[in-house]
């Protein structure tokens, strides 16, 4: 069991808890960075790594993977300690600080801020029976580089932002891009939906998939009109499957903090109700609280500072990186 004692632990390594470790390293805490998966990077990294997100100060546009690197970059500047695969499962009173019972084992600190987002992701499934050996190689629910299926044949199942954006994406790429959507109208951005009907991607709607079957390195969809009668089958070399995302955040309940809907209540200083424990990003709630990136990245400096103004009353921190940046 470690005994260090970190002033500051994060737990989650998504955006927003990359960003909040690296500012608290800049005020020379002594920082833990806790994260379940495999990676740090959160939803951008593992859901939409090769989409591309335009409303970041200062990038104009960026993919998820570009700004995980960028993040990356700028988390090892302070060299945090990160430790992943350790899923933070209690957090209990240590006098002083806390004791964060994790997979990986426990660790010590002095203060906490929650940055785990929408807790554990996968991929909503597709809802037919199909083999899932065909998972991860023909049958796909996600991709890093739309490159990677460069001349091929792609059908995309699901009609909301997320479906809209791949077959923006891959249609320069791909031999064909078919999208397939149980209604007729698209739920995404006004803009990506026009911007859609100016490619060369073909539209099956309204339609279901009903079937899944590999015919030698093919695949065979069988379509189902809704409210129809027409069955015809579409033949591809990959199927992406974009029905949006499943979360399990029941952690959230087990670390003695108020909730409202499952998402951590916070004040304006992103103090949780128990003191010395703070939440920043997708994983908080408060009045007009927005799930972007941007309203994350400003939630970090609270959190830090006031987590560090209560560990040090004394202290008086810099506000502005210039005069802490060597
Ligand atoms: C398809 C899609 C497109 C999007 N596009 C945009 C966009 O264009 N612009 C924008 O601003 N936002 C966008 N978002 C939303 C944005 O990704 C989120 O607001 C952002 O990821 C929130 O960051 P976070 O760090 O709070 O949480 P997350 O990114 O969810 O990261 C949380 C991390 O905490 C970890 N974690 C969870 N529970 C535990 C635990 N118990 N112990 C240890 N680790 C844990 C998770 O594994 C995860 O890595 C999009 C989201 C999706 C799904």
């Amino acid at each position: 069991m470690e005994t260090h004692q970190y002033e500051i632990a994060l737990i989650g390594a998504g955006p927003v808890g990359m960003f909040a470790a690296f500012y608290a390293g800049l005020h020379t805490a002594d920082t833990l960075v806790l994260e379940s998966l495999g990676e740090v990077g959160g939803q951008p990294a593992n859901l939409y790594p090769a989409k591309t997100i335009y409303d970041i100060g200062g990038y104009p546009s960026i993919t998820g993977a570009g700004l995980t690197d960028q993040l990356h970059a700028q988390l090892d500047h302070f060299n945090p300690t990160v430790v992943t695969g350790a899923t933070v499962t209690a957090i209990e009173d240590a006098h002083p600080g806390f004791t964060l019972k994790t997979t990986a084992g426990d660790f010590h600190t002095a203060s906490v801020i929650i940055a785990s987002g929408g807790g554990a992701f996968t991929p909503r499934p597709l809802a037919v029976d199909y083999d899932h050996a065909l998972d991860g190689q023909s049958v796909l629910y996600n991709i890093r580089d739309p490159h990677d299926l460069a001349g091929l044949d792609v059908a995309i199942a699901g009609g909301g932002d997320s479906a809209i954006d791949w077959a923006l994406a891959l249609a320069p790429v791909a031999k064909s891009v078919h999208l397939i959507h149980r209604r007729n109208q698209f739920r995404g951005l006004e803009s990506s939906v026009a911007a859609l009907a100016e490619t060369e991607a073909q539209l099956h709607t309204p339609y279901l998939i009903a079937g899944v079957q590999q015919q030698d390195a093919r695949l065979n969809l069988q379509l189902a009109e809704v409210r129809g009668t027409a069955h015809p089958t579409l033949s591809v070399d990959r199927l992406l499957v974009n029905y949006g995302f499943v979360s399990a955040n029941t952690q959230l309940q087990n670390w003695g903090v108020a909730l409202t809907r499952n998402e951590v209540v916070v004040d304006s200083t992103m103090a949780t109700s128990r003191p010395g424990i703070y939440a920043i990003g997708d994983a908080v709630t408060y009045p007009g609280k927005l799930k972007l990136i941007a309203s994350g990245f400003g939630e970090a400096p609270t959190a830090v500072n006031a987590a560090l103004l209560r560990l040090h009353p004394d202290r008086r921190q810099p506000l502005h990186s210039t005069q802490l940046y060597h």
